[in-house]
């Protein structure tokens, strides 16, 4: 077989379960040649993935997904090859982390109110130094029995519109694109057949989005196959990924789902020296 990728991970400096160094030895392991770790808002686990990568012999790519908000969708964009070093790209993703800890302490308040009697130090616990996020809150109300399922939580509790529901803090999607450009990484739209209308795809296209994940385990084949389409029509990249976050059992992402032919990352690597770094 072909040497594959997959280019959507996601490690405990965010919401997955996994160290940074662990996941790069399991994809080893099941014979990739390159992965990227693509934690919520935050870079911080990309050293030791570099590290592990070079202990392992596996290609690392520098990612990022950057949650942004249009018309109260959720629109996620990932960015790759990414200089993790870039000052905007730093502060801003400084200021998101920031304000996920004020959400969900106030989500923390919110379920209080509700009778479930968490505390802010047991999600701490269970985040670690990492981006915190809904998942931690949902694995505390899971640990305390108050729910069976990391999604019943977010179907009672924590998803849009449901009792202890926050909104995030909001970035829009023009904003994350420019950061990620102007840290020479190259934007990508996350999952667009979850929940993305095609207007808005052609929306993204016009503030500069420069490639489409294509397959993803949301997607059905028809729909990578119609985004796989869109994205030549278009003149877009293609990419691809399992959003693995560990092995929750509940989760519908298995670790490298996904295996994206080495091909498109030679493309990305082109675009990137052509354009972004000439
Ligand atoms: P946050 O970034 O704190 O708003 O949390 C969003 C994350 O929660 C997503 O990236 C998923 O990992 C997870 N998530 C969102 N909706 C669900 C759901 N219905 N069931 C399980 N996990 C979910
Ligand atoms: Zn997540
Ligand atoms: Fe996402
Ligand atoms: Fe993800």
């Amino acid at each position: 077989m072909n040497k594959y990728a997959d280019l959507h991970i996601h490690t405990n400096a965010s919401d997955g379960e996994f160290s940074p160094k662990e996941v790069v030895k399991m994809y080893k392991q099941h014979g990739f040649s390159a992965i990227s770790i693509t934690d919520h808002d935050t870079l911080e686990g990309l050293p030791e993935a570099i590290s592990a990568g070079k202990i392992y012999d596996i290609e690392i790519i520098s990612g990022v997904e950057i949650s942004t908000v249009w018309e109260n969708e959720e629109i996620h964009i990932l960015g790759y090859f990414i200089n993790a070093n870039n000052q905007t790209l730093q502060s801003k993703l400084t200021e998101m982390k920031n304000a996920r800890k004020m959400r969900i302490k106030k989500m923390v308040a919110r379920l209080n109110e509700l009778g479930y009697q968490i505390t802010w130090q047991e999600v701490v616990k269970i985040a670690g130094q990492g981006a915190i996020g809904r998942p931690h809150l949902a694995r505390v109300l899971l640990e305390k029995g108050y729910i069976e399922t990391i999604k019943e939580a977010f179907h009672k509790l924590l998803g849009w519109g449901c009792p202890a529901f926050i909104p995030r803090y909001k970035i829009n999607p023009q904003e994350a694109i420019l950061i990620i450009k102007e840290a020479k990484g190259i934007p990508i739209v996350a999952h667009p057949g979850i929940n993305l209308e095609d207007n808005l795809l052609k929306l993204l296209i016009e503030w500069g989005i420069e490639g489409i994940e294509v397959w993803h385990p949301e997607h059905s084949e028809k729909t990578s196959e119609k985004y796989f389409k869109f994205a030549k029509d278009n003149n877009l990249l293609i990419t691809g990924g399992s959003d693995w976050h560990g092995n929750n059992k509940d989760s519908n992402f298995s670790l490298g789902s996904i295996k994206l032919d080495y091909i498109y990352i030679e493309k990305l690597k082109n675009h990137k020296e052509q354009i972004l770094d000439p």
